[in-house]
């Protein structure tokens, strides 16, 4: 896999990548207090970013930030959709670049199709992988 420096993706993947980041750094309804947080970004074919924070309660447990993301797009009446960000900090884990579970891999596919652009990072956004759905690993 070949991972690229922040600097090297263009204004709209940063602007993108720089969502996610805020989003995960809001991680404001956890109640159930993992260490692990995720913050996902879509860029919608009108060129809005949606953005959405990986959700942990202690009644329903984890739902996973690309996958709110795209529910709150949709309801925001966006179908399509150019890119997604995704970037991740657990406190177990030092610097990996962590994907997208199954089941939303399958999601993002099914709403976005196999091509969407997806963009991985570290928290320190000092390596990024830039792929799409149907090239991930
Ligand atoms: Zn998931």
């Amino acid at each position: 896999m070949k991972y690229l420096k922040f600097e090297e993706l263009d204004n709209i993947q940063q602007e993108l990548l720089n969502a996610a980041e805020e989003s995960m750094k809001t991680h404001l309804f956890v109640d159930h207090d993992s260490g692990d947080y995720i913050g996902a970004a879509l860029l919608t074919d009108k060129h809005d970013i949606v953005s959405a924070l990986k959700l942990e309660d202690s009644a329903s447990g984890k739902r996973c930030p690309e996958g709110i993301a795209l529910v709150k797009a949709n309801s925001m009446g966006y179908r399509e959709y150019i890119s997604i960000a995704y970037i991740s900090e657990s406190l177990s884990d030092e610097g990996e670049i962590r994907e997208p579970c199954k089941d939303c891999r399958q999601m993002m596919e099914g709403y976005a199709g196999p091509d969407l652009e997806v963009i991985l990072s570290t928290a320190k956004k000092d390596r990024i992988v830039v792929t799409s759905i149907d090239k991930l690993p």
